[in-house]
């Protein structure tokens, strides 16, 4: 069977990455971070399927989509309706989800049949980044039971995927603090935030395999009140060290203090430009309790 991501790329290894997506207005939008996306999607050989972990399928297991016909989720609320009527019509790929469970061994990762979908996590970026849908989708749940170091060895395990036409995708925020955000400064970080992001980026780009020490940091209870958006940063920082290899930054920036936009990628091309400045985009409601980022 041919597989156009093996076939076409140096070595047969894809690359990966994690997007912070920030905001599900960006599906909407057209600023400098969903540029770097499309960017990103357009230069990248074309996958035979991509395995997105969405900080927004949070649950106390561990599954992976395994549905020909994924639904699209629109998990959040006080957006507008043109949010809602996004739709992101990939197909599934139940023999990738068995394949995940295999590769996972001994970990344990079931196979969710009809409870989930692609959720706004996967596709805010994806609308970006593989604007067709054409390319097969299975989502990875965050098993929230589970430490930092559980997540990291998942992704590690994951590596063959690369060598197999896979693209694995990380989507989340490595600092996504709800409560603290200030809709006074849309593009900009507070102090905590920078150093956060910034020792986190240290790591990634030279030791990945140190990743889950950042639980130690001093700024990392501010960063990340919860780890949901900031595990998925632990499956590339896992695939990085299987390669033996740091991530590389591809767009970073912040947003409404308290958010970072830092996105990476592992076996990538040289980053963008990313110096023109659009801006962040809006934010409608910035409420913490009637947003869900
Ligand atoms: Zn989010």
């Amino acid at each position: 069977m041919a597989r156009p991501g093996v076939d076409q790329v140096t070595g047969g290894v894809m690359p990966a990455a994690f997007f912070g997506h920030g905001s599900p207005m960006n599906a909407l939008e057209h600023n400098r971070y969903t540029e770097a996306w499309r960017a990103f999607g357009e230069n990248v050989v074309t996958p035979r399927a991509i395995l997105v972990v969405s900080a927004h399928w949070y649950i106390n297991a561990s599954a992976v989509t395994a549905m020909a016909r994924p639904r699209t989720i629109h998990d959040f609320y006080g957006f507008p309706d043109e949010l809602f009527a996004v739709s992101y019509p990939a197909p599934g790929d139940p023999a990738l989800a068995q394949q995940v469970t295999e590769l996972a061994h001994p970990l344990w990762v079931g196979l969710d049949h009809d409870s989930w979908g692609i959720d706004h996590g996967t596709w805010s970026v994806l609308v970006h980044a593989f604007p067709d849908a054409q390319v097969p989708v299975v989502q990875l749940a965050i098993n929230a039971a589970k430490p930092l170091a559980y997540h990291f060895e998942l992704g590690a395990r994951l590596a063959p995927l690369r060598e197999d036409g896979v693209l694995v995708v990380a989507s989340g925020n490595v600092v996504h603090n709800l409560g603290l955000m200030d809709p006074r400064r849309p593009d900009s970080g507070t102090d905590w935030a920078q150093r956060f992001d910034e020792a986190a980026r240290a790591t990634m780009t030279t030791s990945p395999g140190r990743i889950v020490e950042a639980a130690r940091h001093d700024d990392f209870g501010l960063a990340v009140p919860t780890p949901d958006h900031f595990i998925p940063l632990l499956y590339l920082a896992g695939l990085a060290d299987a390669a033996g290899a740091g991530a590389e930054v591809l767009v970073d920036g912040y947003a409404y203090g308290s958010l970072s936009m830092t996105s990476y990628t592992l076996g990538f091309g040289p980053a963008f430009d990313d110096h023109e400045t659009r801006g962040a985009p809006p934010l409608p409601d910035m409420s913490p309790d009637s947003t869900n980022l």
